[in-house]
């Protein structure tokens, strides 16, 4: 892999990685410390896409980033997670722009802002009772470990709708909408091939393989199967050239070969998980430090025991191992 722009831009400073496509980075409270905003120059104004996390260093971020733009015409957001949608509420009345994203972030976003208690709801109890988990932990990681899916203002009561297929002409570019599903569902990535670009929110990035977890709202949800189908979709469609401008970390050139490697990482995790379950039947929670031998914080186990049993799902989704249920217990087995 290739990475054209080393250095992150400074903050509060743009960075120009195409003519008239900027790149910026607003810090976020947690390891993974920035997430990456850009700004599309067009005739109608500046296309913010992204906003960083809803509290007072973003706000402060955007002060100093917004008097370097001209007018701006909208917020593009790709995803109703927290570190990108954050603020869109917040820049959307400020700026008085509409917001364009994807319909499942737009419902997402209002129902969570609407309804926050949604993330302690008794479903991630049931779910974390069901695949074995200590109630004591549990409770701790359905509380604490989705705080963070909290931090977002309300987002404008309208929006644009962005689906997978659609064109749209911003800044003398032809941009083509794609949507991958499995990190967030139907997560917006634009893909401008004539140029040679892909904005690719958190589908691919260097490094970090993207959390893909179970819902409590879908327990028997298969969003590894979806990641890889984005995966595979984004091989198709995007050529190897492309400069990929990512949600976290630095721009790359690479794809196909992240792609590979994303693709063997779910794979790996998928063969642990067999192995362990080749012995005996295993709850999720008992394949925990099989898949992640370190002690995790209640934030992470949120995050780990939701990838346990979205590649618990995938294995028996693809008919490799079923689940046994006895006692209130799910056992995945061979
Ligand atoms: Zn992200």
């Amino acid at each position: 892999m290739d990475f054209p722009f080393p250095e992150p831009p400074p903050p509060g400073r743009w960075t120009e990685v195409a003519p008239g496509l900027l790149w910026a980075r607003l810090a976020l409270p947690f390891r993974l410390d920035h997430v990456n905003v850009y700004a599309l120059e067009d005739s109608s104004g500046w296309v913010i896409l992204d906003t960083g996390i809803a509290d007072e260093a973003s706000r402060a971020a955007w002060d100093a980033l917004l008097p370097a733009l001209g007018p701006v015409g909208a917020v593009l957001v790709t995803h109703h997670h927290p570190d990108h949608i954050g603020l869109a509420g917040w820049l959307c009345e400020r700026l008085s722009v509409p917001l364009w994203t994807s319909r499942t972030a737009f419902l997402s976003a209002t129902a969570l802002a609407h309804a926050p208690g949604l993330l302690e709801a008794e479903e991630y109890g049931r779910l974390y009772a069901a695949h074995g988990m200590p109630p004591a932990l549990a409770d701790r990681v359905r509380t604490l470990g989705h705080a963070y899916l909290r931090r977002l203002t309300l987002p404008p009561r309208t929006y644009r709708r962005l689906s997978a297929g659609m064109r749209l002409r911003l800044g003398g570019r032809d941009w083509s909408v794609l949507s991958a599903d499995g990190h967030a569902p139907e997560q917006i990535l634009l893909h401008a091939p004539a140029d040679g670009l892909l904005i690719a929110a958190d589908q691919v990035i260097e490094r970090i393989s993207p959390n893909v977890s179970a819902s409590a709202f879908e327990p028997e949800g298969d969003p590894v199967g979806e990641f890889r189908a984005g995966l595979a979709m984004l091989g198709r469609e995007v050529g190897e050239g492309a400069l990929v401008l990512p949600g976290h970390r630095r721009p790359f050139r690479g794809l196909h070969e992240r792609i590979a490697e994303l693709d063997r990482h779910h794979e790996a995790r998928c063969d642990l998980i067999r192995a362990a379950c080749a012995e005996r039947p295993r709850t999720a929670a008992e394949l925990l430090p099989v898949v992640f031998p370190r002690p995790l914080d209640p934030h992470k186990t949120g995050f780990a025991v939701g990838e346990v049993i979205a590649h618990a799902n995938h294995l028996v989704a693809r008919g490799l191992l079923r689940w046994e249920e006895s006692g209130g217990l799910r056992r995945l087995a061979a």
